[in-house]
């Protein structure tokens, strides 16, 4: 699967327990689903080294799903819990892009509480 961002080959990285896409480049991981709910039953969280938050420009280009069909473009989600932290989150396969410096930003706000919103969000209807 390529970064959805760099268009770079990810590869699979162990995080906390479960598993997750990593792209070599921008160092941002890609979650599906099922991974997603193992992290949710993490406590203590440590997450990966962070350089800085891509700019707003960055953050808002759209972002096509690295799993679905050719651009499939996947839903922003910003966290209600800190307005520096924006997903990407896929309605169709569930999975979530985070970008290297998201990773920082949400292990200071509660990894598993921004998970939270972005699974709230595909799960509703
Ligand atoms: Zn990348
Ligand atoms: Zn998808």
């Amino acid at each position: 699967m390529n970064c959805p961002r760099c268009d770079k080959v990810m590869t699979q990285v162990h995080l906390e327990g479960t598993e997750a896409q990593q792209c070599p480049q921008c160092e941002g991981h890609w979650l599906e689903g099922e991974h997603l709910r193992q992290l949710e039953s993490t406590v203590n969280v440590r997450l990966i080294e962070w350089r800085t938050l891509p700019s707003q420009e960055v953050q808002t280009r759209e972002l096509a799903c690295p799993r679905c069909p050719p651009r499939l473009v996947m839903k922003k989600v910003r966290s209600e819990r800190d307005q520096h932290v924006l997903l990407d989150v896929c309605e169709r396969c569930h999975g979530v892009w985070l970008d290297g410096g998201e990773l920082r930003a949400i292990q200071e706000m509660g990894f598993v509480a921004a998970l939270a919103d972005a699974v709230r969000f595909i799960t509703r209807d």
